[in-house]
């Protein structure tokens, strides 16, 4: 799809360009074969709203895990209403209750691996089986696990078949306080858990209330080592 070389140009191409240009590349290289996947962090409700605003009509998805807050849910439908374009929700095979009676009730306190990959990366994969881009609002300031990303590299989605997924990072080198200066601004809405501690917001079981020196990730999969969900980690990365 993209050589590695041209992965590595193109990296160093968008460090200095806005992050408008970045969403405009993708828009012109893969239109709606592009897609901005958001849990509704603060780096996906800007994305949202400079596609918008230049009217780049990337589909726009989320994993509806079945165990996300009454308000995120609520966030969902406020975006829908103030961007003006429908958000895709992306649900497991297994509801909780039947997840519950193959692998045992509340699987997240035993496995949350297993119980990630069920709930979040299977959705995900029947997703990017039917894209060439997906965009997220990934951070390097966000963890340790992120300090590293590039704004643009390339993964081996299929090994049988040598198939590609470019993911796209154009929030990158954005910092915490950029984005919720950014969202104020435009007076985005925004999931209101943010304004009571929580940090990084996911499923209910798996999401509690961090201290502001703290990684931003680090009130997830607490007493677990485990700080990533795995959406990010199952592809191997190519460039
Ligand atoms: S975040 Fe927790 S509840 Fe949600 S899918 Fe992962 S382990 Fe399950």
């Amino acid at each position: 799809m993209l050589s590695s070389e041209a992965i590595q140009n193109l990296n160093q191409r968008f460090q200095t360009e806005p992050t408008e240009s970045i969403l405009a590349w993708a828009w012109e290289k893969f239109g709606r074969r592009a897609a901005i996947g958001t849990s509704f962090q603060g780096a996906g409700l800007v994305m949202m709203d400079l596609a918008s605003r230049t009217r780049l009509e990337f589909p726009v998805f989320t994993l509806d895990t079945g165990l996300l807050f009454p308000e995120t849910i609520a966030l969902k439908l406020r975006l829908e209403s103030f961007f003006g374009f429908q958000i895709e929700s992306l649900e497991p095979d297994l509801s909780v209750e039947e997840q519950g009676e193959i692998q045992g009730p509340e699987l997240w306190k035993r496995d949350p691996d297993l119980c990630c990959t069920v709930r979040k990366v299977v959705p995900l994969q029947g997703k990017l089986a039917a894209l060439d881009c997906w965009i997220t609002g990934l951070r390097r300031q966000q963890s340790d696990t992120r300090s590293s990303i590039g704004i643009i590299e390339s993964y081996l989605f299929d090994p049988a078949s040598g198939r590609e997924v470019i993911k796209l990072n154009p929030m990158a080198n954005w910092t915490r306080d950029a984005v919720w200066t950014y969202l104020k601004e435009h007076q985005i809405p925004y999931n209101p858990l943010q304004d009571q501690g929580y940090r990084s917001v996911g499923c209910v079981p798996c999401t509690h209330k961090a201290g502001s020196d703290e990684n931003e990730r680090a009130g997830r999969w607490l007493g677990f080592q485990k700080s990533e969900c795995g959406i990010h980690t199952f592809m191997a990365r190519k460039a």
